[in-house]
């Protein structure tokens, strides 16, 4: 879920579905909207010559989707051994119980009710199928149960709706925290210094060619934010709304409950830090 905020220079268009590096396909749902873009972007991975797939966010509950899903992963001459989710939002997770009887294959995720046959998730896990290696990074803030997948081979990391492909990610007060958001994109860009990722293959929107330079700007668009925040609450803007109202004032009003989720876990984190 986005918040409304636009990379510098980034077009509106851009909507992904097809194969985005060697080892990763995107089947995009069709469930555009404001809030979720072009729509939700369900990843198929797999090592070049392997029979085994590993599916990232099935998306939501749509027969449609979850058949293609299945069928481009056939063409590919795999069959789908795994599920993973980012998180438990339903535009990525209502369809993953439907999914894993189609697919007969478990579903792993961090919050155990989004579990399904399978074990859960926990930082640092490596996961291999099909000789295709993940590796989970914890990074919560979007929501508390957000994962990204670090997929080396490919130099490229699957980011959920903690970074996506055009605007900027919503923070879900009271569940996400916006410190703990913080955290997590620090700890992507880390990958991106340390770890050779240039590409972010997002939840929504298109794929991410300037990894690093994508995690600057949420930081960077973060700490703008927060200050506008700030100032707005020194103006005497003291709810919620009226923050929203100051401080998005330039985006569509449809993204506007959304922004004011966001301004609640800034407020909170605010509110923690204590005066300056
Ligand atoms: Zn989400």
């Amino acid at each position: 879920m986005t918040d409304g905020a636009l990379l510098p220079g980034q077009p509106r268009g851009g909507r992904i579905d097809g194969p985005a590096t060697d080892r990763a396909v995107c089947v995009l749902a069709p469930n555009p909207s404001p809030m979720t873009l072009d729509g939700t972007n369900t990843w198929i991975l797999a090592e070049p010559d392997s029979d085994l797939a590993v599916v990232i966010d099935p998306g939501p509950l749509d027969e449609g989707h979850l058949a293609r899903i299945v069928s481009t992963a056939e063409r590919a001459g795999r069959r789908v051994g795994l599920t993973l989710l980012t998180h438990g939002h339903a535009d990525h997770a209502a369809g993953a119980a439907r999914f894993a009887e189609l697919t007969r294959s478990p579903v792993r995720a961090l919050d155990p009710a989004f579990r399904l046959g399978g074990e859960g998730l926990t930082a640092g896990d490596v996961i291999t199928t099909g000789g295709l290696e993940l590796r989970v990074v914890p990074t919560p803030g979007h929501t508390s149960d957000s994962l990204s997948f670090h997929l080396p081979a490919d130099g490229a990391v699957l980011t959920g709706d903690t970074v996506l492909g055009r605007g900027t990610t919503m923070v879900a007060h009271p569940d996400g925290r916006l410190g703990e958001y913080l955290d997590s994109l620090r700890r992507l860009r880390s990958l991106t210094v340390d770890d050779g990722v240039d590409t972010v293959l997002p939840g929504h929107g298109p794929v991410l060619g300037d990894a690093r330079g994508a995690l600057e700007f949420y930081l960077a668009h973060r700490a703008n934010r927060l200050a506008q925040v700030e100032t707005a609450v020194e103006a005497g803007h003291r709810t919620a709304a009226e923050v929203v109202a100051h401080v998005y004032a330039d985006v569509d009003r449809s993204l506007w409950p959304a922004a004011e989720l966001s301004v609640r876990a800034q407020l909170e984190y605010l509110r923690g830090r204590g005066p300056a």
